[in-house]
């Protein structure tokens, strides 16, 4: 019998296990997953859970629901790899043995990692909405909020899904609107970045609609600490952003057992060949998912597209044959506005989110970077698609390589759009 380790349970490792479970005999692979818990999160749902879009049960299910027969499921947190002895040590004492490992442990929200974070005011004035507890708590404190500074945060890029402390902004702010508050609430953006988001033609469409709903913008802005009893966010060039409700997304970092085991950069993500996901030095270790450095957003899409190049080239590999499939770096995310609409992006590698129809050129029927009602239906629509479709390893109808196929090349004037 040959070992295929997966540690990590989530979108990739999920996927990874249905779909390898089925193209590998079972009389000649044990395939076999970690996770340090039996509850599978659909993280897309915690920017909903402030605004009680979605409720707590919508979005946690047993992970043991999406992994199929046939997949020893190993529920330990994972205390160390040793690659030179194909090794993994688990927390509580056991070792598991592999011939090939696939690393898919994400990237975690570190509150811990900027002084000051997780002072007195933690979860009473200062939140996240980067985890289940951080959600539900943050839904608790806007109920009673209705005036003063709302400052929306992010600690140091790169996060995953970069574009969701943007959709909390929107939609905070339209949720103040919709609770006739709006006046008496200032709204600013704070990042490190030097505009709204990392790419040019977006970062210019969704630092607009920032100053169209009158949401400062504060770019340019690494946070040294946050001071609980003034209620200041503190940079490094001593700039202080007062807040009277705080919502940060703390420093993403990889897992702490992978710079246990030396495989990780300085924020513990795996270095891999970013069209392969194999380890430059593990010739049987991939990482797949957030948990890698590939210069891709940190995203469930890109984890879904990647997964897809990822099964093909393993089995070519595990053949001893080249791998012939090249992962481009494809992102595609659903962007809320507020107000029940949203925009779409899509992109790769090499082309930023451009404006356009999607998928098919002029019929669409989605817009790129673009508010419409449909994308927002289709974010909505996603979350049955991640638990039916997604998840269970299903094919899904969007192509995995991004197409140029609706894409417009030239910055649209405003009549265009
Ligand atoms: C608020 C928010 C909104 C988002 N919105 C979107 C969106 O709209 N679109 C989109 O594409 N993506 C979105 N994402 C990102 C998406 O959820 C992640 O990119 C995706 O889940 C990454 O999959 P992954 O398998 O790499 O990691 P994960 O799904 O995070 O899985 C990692 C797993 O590893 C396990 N693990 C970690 N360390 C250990 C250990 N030491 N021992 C044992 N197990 C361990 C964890 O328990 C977890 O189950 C959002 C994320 C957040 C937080």
């Amino acid at each position: 019998m040959k070992d295929l380790l997966i540690l990590g349970a989530g979108t990739a490792g999920t996927m990874i296990a249905n779909k390898l479970r089925r193209r590998l005999p079972r009389d000649e692979w044990r395939i076999t997953v970690v996770d340090r818990d039996d509850r599978h999160h659909y993280q897309p749902g915690y920017l909903f859970l402030p605004f009680g879009t979605y409720t707590p049960g919508q979005v946690v299910r047993s992970r043991h629901a999406f992994l199929p027969d046939g997949v020893d499921f190993v529920i330990a947190d994972v205390d160390r790899v040793e690659p030179a002895g194909s090794q993994v040590h688990l927390a509580d004492g056991r070792t598991l043995g592999y011939d090939y490992l696939v690393i898919a442990t994400g990237t975690t929200p570190r509150p811990d990692q900027t002084p000051g974070m997780l002072g007195p005011e933690w979860r009473r004035s200062i939140f996240d909405f980067y985890t289940f507890e951080g959600s539900t708590a943050l839904a608790e404190a806007l109920k009673s909020f209705d005036h003063g500074r709302l400052v929306v945060h992010v600690t140091e890029m790169p996060i995953k899904c970069p574009v969701a402390p943007l959709e909390f902004t929107f939609l905070a702010e339209s949720w103040l609107r919709e609770r006739g508050v709006r006046d008496r609430v200032e709204i600013a953006y704070v990042t490190p970045l030097s505009g709204a988001f990392t790419k040019p033609v977006a970062s210019a469409h969704l630092g607009s609609m920032l100053d169209e709903r009158k949401i400062a913008l504060e770019a340019d802005f690494m946070v040294e600490s946050i001071d609980n009893d003034r209620k200041l966010l503190v940079s490094y060039d001593e700039r202080e952003i007062p807040f009277d409700l705080l919502v940060t997304v703390p420093l993403n970092m990889g897992a702490d057992f992978v710079a246990r085991s030396g495989m990780g950069d300085e924020l513990n993500y795996v270095p891999v060949d970013k069209h392969t996901l194999l380890s430059p030095t593990h010739p049987n270790v991939f990482a797949v998912g957030d948990a890698n450095d590939i210069p891709a957003s940190k995203a469930g899409s890109v984890a879904h597209f990647a997964v897809e190049v990822f099964v093909e080239n393993f089995l070519e590999h595990i053949e001893g044959l080249p791998m012939t499939g090249s992962f481009d770096g494809h992102a595609n995310c659903f962007v809320e506005s507020g107000g029940g609409k949203g925009l779409l992006i899509d992109f790769n590698y090499d082309t930023e989110p451009l404006p356009g129809k999607y998928p098919l050129p002029m019929v669409g029927p989605l817009d790129l970077l673009k508010e419409t009602r449909a994308n927002h239906l289709g974010k909505l629509a996603f979350r049955h698609i991640y638990w039916n479709v997604l998840l269970p390893g299903r094919p899904m109808p969007v192509p995995t390589h991004m197409s140029m196929a609706g894409k417009v090349t030239a910055q649209p004037t405003e009549n265009q759009e």
